[in-house]
């Protein structure tokens, strides 16, 4: 027996909503209908699965998905230990066994042919099947699967196959407006709202440069991790070249424009 306990968020994630996201995926999960969460990295996808999860008292089993991944890590297999070869579930199966919400990060990552494990869950015959062991799973009632997906990263080489693409309701993500930002970075990283506002500025900077030599602007995260630093009393130039310029270039170019976007900030 599976302890579910262990995936279930005990305690409110704080998020902040930016717009409808959260009765559309109410209304998306009471349909059971597979959801994808487009957007940049760092925007607040992972967080919003967390609270809703949360709010609606769902266990959540979380993958970060990479180019390594084989379709035996989501579904599961064998394993050798004393008494002989033991079957073991992957995360998506545990998944859909408990009826969690199952959110594969970054699932564009993964390898087409890994991807498509997925397919027979999304549409209405909820299974899984797991062939090694000669099982069909038939997912719980309330599994329900969500993606993130993020169109940045698109290559011709790493996209979704249009068959998988079709199988999910998408809601966008995006950095949230300056006013909403700024209120997030208070909260999270316990600077003042001054400071929130300064490294906002500094932000949207970095994302102007998106498509100028940066493949992805200046993320919330990064800017939540620059105001952890000033919060514990690292000057906000040298926090915002930590957090903010270093992370994200290595062009020496792009490096003395946002490193001058710091200085006429703070
Ligand atoms: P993603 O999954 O899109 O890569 P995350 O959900 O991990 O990004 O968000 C990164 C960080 O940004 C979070 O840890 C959180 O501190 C902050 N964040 C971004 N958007 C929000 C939001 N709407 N409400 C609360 N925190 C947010």
């Amino acid at each position: 027996m599976t302890d579910t306990d262990q995936y279930a968020v005990k305690q409110e994630p704080y998020y902040r909503p930016v717009g409808d996201e959260t009765e559309l995926f109410e209304a998306a999960h009471a349909a059971r209908m597979p959801v994808m969460l487009k957007g940049p990295t760092g925007c607040g996808k992972s967080r919003f699965v967390s609270w809703m999860a949360w709010r609606l008292q769902r266990p959540l089993v979380t993958v970060a998905c990479n180019e390594d991944m084989t379709a035996a890590d989501l579904v599961g297999r064998y394993l050798l230990d004393a008494d002989g070869t033991r079957w073991q579930d992957g995360p998506l199966t545990l998944a859909a066994r408990i009826g969690a919400i199952c959110y594969l990060d970054e699932v564009v990552e993964a390898r087409q042919d890994t991807t498509v494990v997925i397919h027979p869950l999304t549409d209405h015959r909820r299974v899984l099947p797991l062939e090694k062991k000669g099982e069909l799973v038939e997912a719980h009632p309330d599994f329900h699967l969500v993606i993130s997906y993020n169109p940045g990263y698109q290559n011709l080489m790493k996209d979704l196959k249009p068959s998988t693409k079709q199988r999910f309701g998408a809601l966008h993500f995006d950095f949230p407006e300056a006013e909403t930002e700024a209120e997030i970075l208070v909260h999270e990283a316990g600077v003042d709202r001054t400071t929130a506002e300064r490294l906002v500025q500094v932000g949207q900077r970095g994302r102007n440069l998106k498509g100028h030599g940066l493949d992805e602007g200046i993320s919330t995260r990064l800017l939540v991790y620059a105001g952890q630093l000033i919060a514990r009393g690292i000057a906000p130039g040298a926090a915002c070249r930590m957090a903010l310029v270093h992370p994200i270039t290595d062009d020496p170019d792009l490096r003395d424009t946002l490193e001058a976007a710091v200085d006429t900030h703070f």
